[in-house]
């Protein structure tokens, strides 16, 4: 089955991942700007950042016949530092007219701080002048409710941005219901000990059914499976959920998401294979 896997760090993966990924039916990846593991130096390191993901890796990307989008912010660790993440906002919209940019992300709270806040505020401000996207990261572990709601009470005061052109990323059990209510789509990540694992999430597959949730590998360079998506699939197969089931979660629900941009074109694989 084809799939698309909409939240992966492709630029901390090998060109081995990318085979792999091909091989089991990866047809298209979205990469959000993230933390690189070390705090840049200023805000020339996130411009180099930008031209990797906007030109370098979809290149990379298509040797193995894969498409990749891409999504741009200051990420919450480094939006701690207030006047760097300034100075990488009024640079984004040099790039937000290429045609493979989704829009403004992932942006969110990693240590719920004040600060954090901001600038999380200031991306939505950014977003809603510009017409973007918004996918959204919540934090880990402890600080995942507390920080999942103060989201979700920041994007429900912005009213210039609607709830169903967000996701809300890295839901687990205690939060998936509210980001929901709020109308907002949402994305599982498929992570071998935190976070969802594949069986998890298809738990909540069968409490919440399939509108308007994804699932994603998050793969980074940190301990995570870009394979991820696939596993997904083999567990919902394995409990006889009908392939239509979930095709909906794992290829079209991202497609009709991303599909809110007006950038974005995708043709799909099988398509392309006919015709070559
Ligand atoms: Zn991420």
């Amino acid at each position: 089955m084809n799939y698309i896997d909409p939240h992966i760090h492709m630029v901390s993966r090998t060109t081995d991942d990318y085979k792999r990924m091909a091989m089991a039916g990866c047809a298209l990846v979205s990469e959000p700007a993230f933390w690189a593991g070390f705090d840049r130096s200023g805000v020339e390191g996130f411009r180099d950042y930008f031209r990797q993901l906007t030109v370098v890796e979809g290149r990379r990307a298509k040797l193995y016949g894969i498409e990749h989008a891409c999504w741009l912010c200051i990420n919450a660790k480094e939006a701690e530092n207030v006047s760097l993440s300034r100075e990488v906002i009024a640079m984004i919209p040099e790039f937000l007219e290429l045609p493979n940019v989704l829009g403004i992300g992932e942006i969110g709270l990693n240590k719920n701080t004040k600060n954090e806040s901001i600038i999380f505020r200031e991306h939505l401000d950014l977003a809603s002048r510009t017409n973007e996207l918004v996918l959204v990261h919540t934090p880990h572990l402890a600080d995942k409710y507390q920080g999942t709601r103060m989201i979700l009470d920041m994007l429900a005061h912005e009213s210039r941005i609607s709830a169903s052109r967000v996701c809300i990323d890295h839901v687990e059990e205690h939060t998936i219901r509210p980001a929901l209510e709020a109308g907002h789509w949402v994305g599982m990540t498929l992570y071998p000990i935190t976070k969802c694992t594949p069986s998890r999430a298809a738990d909540l597959i069968e409490i919440y059914g399939t509108e308007r949730i994804m699932v994603n590998s998050a793969g980074d360079w940190g301990h995570s499976d870009p394979l991820a998506v696939p596993e997904f699939i083999f567990e919902m197969r394995a409990r006889g959920h009908s392939e239509s089931t979930i095709r909906r979660v794992v290829y079209e629900n991202p497609l009709a998401f991303f599909s809110q941009c007006q950038r974005f074109r995708f043709e799909p694989r099988k398509e392309k294979l006919a015709t070559s």
